[in-house]
């Protein structure tokens, strides 16, 4: 950690421990479309400071629809829906949300709460909020989180220690990313000391899927495409929530794809382009290392870190991927 980011954390435990000692009204919430970081960084922080005596309210942005994998989160069944949020606000932290978009609805609490605190690890975060926590270099928000714990004199329980392991084996690709570190692994030792059952964790967050999953990976990578040429090599595919359900899936389940796309050895970058709803098309890319992606979406009005990234597009799939290739061209010839 570096200086800054210690003199940042110990202003967000001050706030948040004043707050707590006078039992004021804290609300927390991660970001769009919650992953296991966002949702395990709010309902640890969440049970920490409830402890401490505050009065808290844990949500996430609409759509509240929790993911079919994360459900089961101790204090899950805690969250309510964003407009059961109390008017009276005094403190709202936001959690793994790289920018106010992120935060949907909800990021109207940034004007309206007495004092905002913002808790994030993504290198495109461009600073909002009253205080800020952010660290490029923390593998997690989870491993903010717990330097907060620490710092407020919470004891890390088994009840913690699973939300924070959710989110430090997922946002590490189960300790394989390059942002894993030393520290990363010293947390994960303090983590599984409280007796958690990891195996069953990793289980339910990585190797669980209906049978359905199998049909829908078999079309999705069926239709992959190989583009060697642009860059150091693309692969994209594509799904939508309708052909999820098809599949008997929640819309959810697309989320896992990217992970098996980006094995692909001939091409650095890996894509899917994942079809909602409304018509939108919501990206997600994985570098294996030679493309930073944070630009890349950036430039495209999303965010993230070097090695994944994502943002929205209102084009067709055609267009999506056609703007998508001149973004991936523009930042690798700059390189
Ligand atoms: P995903 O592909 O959704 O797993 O996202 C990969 C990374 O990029 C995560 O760290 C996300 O938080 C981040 N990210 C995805 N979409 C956006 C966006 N629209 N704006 C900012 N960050 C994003
Ligand atoms: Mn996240
Ligand atoms: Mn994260």
């Amino acid at each position: 950690m570096t200086a800054t980011v210690s003199v940042q954390s110990a202003v967000a435990v001050d706030v948040l421990a004043e707050a707590a000692a006078a039992g004021a009204t804290v609300v927390l919430s991660g970001h769009v479309q919650p992953d296991a970081d966002a949702l395990g960084s709010t309902l640890a922080l969440a049970d920490g400071l409830r402890r401490r005596g505050a009065r808290v309210v844990a949500t996430f942005p609409e759509p509240f629809t929790l993911p079919t994998s994360l459900g089961w989160l101790p204090g899950a069944d805690q969250l309510v829906p964003p407009d059961s949020v109390p008017a009276e606000v005094d403190v709202f932290v936001s959690l793994d949300a790289a920018s106010t978009g992120r935060l949907g609805s909800l990021a109207a609490l940034l004007e309206t709460a007495g004092q905002s605190v913002v808790v994030d690890h993504h290198a495109s975060n461009p600073g909002f909020g009253d205080v800020r926590l952010v660290d490029p270099q923390a593998a997690a928000t989870v491993v903010l989180v717990a330097g907060l714990l620490d710092g407020l004199g919470v004891e890390l329980d088994q009840t913690l220690a699973t939300c924070l392991y959710a989110g430090l084996a997922a946002d590490t690709g189960s300790f394989r990313f390059g942002n894993t570190t030393p520290g990363t692994h010293e947390l994960a030792a303090r983590l599984l000391r409280t007796g958690i059952d990891h195996a069953a964790i990793s289980q339910r967050l990585f190797d669980t899927a209906p049978f359905g999953w199998l049909g829908l990976l078999s079309a999705v990578t069926g239709r992959a495409v190989l583009e060697p040429d642009i860059g150091a090599g693309v692969v994209w595919t594509w799904s939508t929530a309708g052909e999820a359900r098809e599949h008997g899936l929640a819309p959810d389940q697309l989320e896992a794809l990217v992970d098996v796309v980006r094995a692909t050895a001939e091409a650095d970058v890996a894509c899917v382009l994942k079809g909602q709803d409304d018509g939108s098309w919501v990206v997600s890319m994985r570098s294996r290392g030679a493309t930073d992606l944070s630009r890349v979406a950036m430039a495209l009005g999303g965010g993230g870190h070097r090695a994944a990234a994502g943002y929205s597009s209102r084009l067709d799939l055609a267009g999506t991927i056609a703007e998508l290739r001149t973004q991936l061209d523009r930042v690798l010839t700059e390189r």
